[in-house]
């Protein structure tokens, strides 16, 4: 019965996202993302008991940008604990994903691990003690591991697109390098970093990479124990007041879970207890938020009565 109600508000979502005109702006700082068809809309939810709702373009791989800061976040507390809290903070910026202005005053250490500058700070210590391309290997085997699927990919031709036009973050390596926050040389960190956001996954992937977030740290399905319940508890947390950058406030507001956004378009929201759920929406808001993800993602949570914050 209630996977039918799923099923059939999954379904409406997604006629209804087809027929908005309003559909944001797609990114185009990173050139390669500016080819990507503003119409698409995927939208898939993975239950308690594994039942998956698909609607849409739920199995066309796109590019997950900052949502992988979810998972390298993940890895740096697993490998350091608490001492990553010494390179990075937990409160919300307030400002762009790609701002530089409160790194001068906090002396290097940015404000939270989703920000640009702290997903570069987690990926230094990711990559300390191994050559890039192990650093990117153990990420890309760790997405593929939660997603239960080896298929996934870099896509290279979006990681060489932000290569060469990453201006901002290289500053913001740079910055926090000589601050001494980063161990490691700037372009390889920049390296590891561009190509874990150049990760290709579909709504079905990432909703399943997602669910040890919905569960308390353990995927229901394969029994695996991700992380301790108290780290995904933690995780949620910052997704929640630091996910969405400046528009996190908005995003609790309207939809009330836990989530993550990239450039891509993509959100992966968390209801916890209830379900993993991944939406894409290439059109983004003045934030560099998916437009159309939130609204689908807000419409969700009313018509399941899965707000956090209550029905
Ligand atoms: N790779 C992108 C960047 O560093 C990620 C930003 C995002 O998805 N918000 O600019």
């Amino acid at each position: 019965m209630s996977n039918q109600l799923l099923d059939r508000v999954v379904a409406e979502i997604a006629d209804e996202m087809a027929q908005r005109a309003d559909r944001g702006e797609v990114a185009s700082y990173i050139p390669e993302l500016a080819r990507v068809d503003p119409r698409r809309f995927g939208l898939v939810v993975i239950d308690a008991d594994g039942h998956v709702a698909a609607a849409g373009d739920s199995d066309v791989p796109f590019s997950i940008q900052s949502i992988s800061k979810v998972f390298t976040l993940t890895l740096a507390l697993g490998k350091a604990g608490d001492r990553l809290w010494h390179r990075v903070g937990r409160e919300p910026s307030g400002s762009a994903f790609n701002s530089i202005v409160q790194l001068e005053h906090e002396r290097g250490i940015p404000r939270n691990p989703f920000i640009n500058a702290g997903a570069i700070a987690v990926t230094d210590l990711i990559l300390s003690g191994h050559q890039p391309r192990e650093a990117l290997g153990e990420i890309l085997r760790f997405m593929q591991f939660l997603a239960g699927d080896s298929s996934i990919a870099i896509d290279e031709a979006v990681a060489r697109s932000e290569q060469r036009t990453g201006f901002r973050n290289a500053a913001l390596a740079n910055y926090m390098k000589s601050f001494g926050v980063l161990d490691n040389p700037v372009e390889y960190t920049l390296g590891v970093y561009f190509h874990h956001c150049a990760i290709a996954m579909s709504c079905r992937q990432l909703a399943m990479a997602g669910r040890f977030l919905a569960h308390s740290g353990q995927n229901p399905s394969t029994g695996h124990n991700v992380v301790s319940s108290e780290r995904a508890r933690r995780i949620n947390a910052l997704m929640l007041t630091c996910g969405h950058y400046d528009g996190s406030g908005e995003f609790a507001y309207r939809v009330g879970l836990p989530g993550k956004s990239g450039v891509g378009g993509g959100v992966l929201a968390v209801a916890p207890g209830r379900a993993s759920i991944a939406v894409w929406a290439p059109g983004l808001d003045a934030a560099g938020n998916s437009h159309l993800g939130r609204v689908a993602l807000e419409a969700l949570t009313k018509r399941m009565g899965w707000s956090i914050f209550g029905v």
